[in-house]
């Protein structure tokens, strides 16, 4: 049976949001989408991008994946793996020519915490540890401060660091960013604070989004 929560929000959707919005919707629906927001976030139920930036429809394409996680440029020919992320910002990029990206982390992020705590394996397949384990290495190479809250926020942001660094392999980003057309941003949700942090390009140091 189809969630009743989900009947219910539907209902709730139509007479208000889309009723609201209906013009929206309806060019949207015509003329195709055309955002200039390319967002990759975590699956974390908290951490809805469309309501943390309060996103209209069309605003925002959005990849999310456990641990808001870029894996490097592969050419399929290289590989026998599927590479959905890849295909979604490839197809963000190269047909939808978005002009941001913005890498999307947050607090208490469980693929992260996985790596952090080295936890077994969750099947036999496990498929969290395979797709985490490309954190291993940025978690092997910050040093540790003995303080679990501060050295598991500094390996969240580092893994926003990872996914930014990841994007420039792409051939067709980089020479987006190169050109000027494309700029990449890091950024960071407290969920319990409701703090949104940004990222420092230059230093890769977080602080406190500015308020207006
Ligand atoms: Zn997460």
């Amino acid at each position: 049976m189809f969630p009743k929560r989900l009947s219910d929000g539907y209902q709730a959707f139509l007479s208000g949001r889309f009723h609201n919005e209906r013009i929206r919707y309806e060019q949207l629906g015509e003329l195709g989408q055309s955002p200039e927001i390319l967002l990759i976030g975590c699956c974390d139920s908290r951490v809805s991008p469309e309501v943390i930036f309060d996103a209209g429809p069309g605003e925002m394409f959005v990849i999310r994946n456990v641990a808001n996680l870029v894996p490097p440029y592969e050419r399929e020919a290289e590989s026998s793996s599927y590479h959905g992320t890849s295909a979604a910002i490839e197809f963000a990029v190269n047909a939808l020519d978005v002009k941001h990206i913005v890498v999307l982390g947050h607090a208490s992020c469980g693929g992260v915490r996985a790596v952090f705590d080295d936890v077994e394996p969750l099947t036999k397949i496990d498929f969290v540890g395979k797709w985490v384990s490309q954190i291993v290495p940025v978690a092997d190479s910050l040093p540790r401060t003995g303080d679990r809250a501060i050295d598991v926020q500094r390996l969240e942001w580092a893994v926003v660091g990872h996914s930014l660094a990841n994007l420039m392999t792409f051939p067709s980003i980089r020479a987006r960013v190169e050109q000027g057309k494309l700029e990449l941003h890091g950024a960071y949700f407290g969920v319990a604070t409701g703090l949104l942090f940004l990222r420092d390009p230059a230093t890769g140091e977080f602080s406190p989004c500015p308020s207006r």
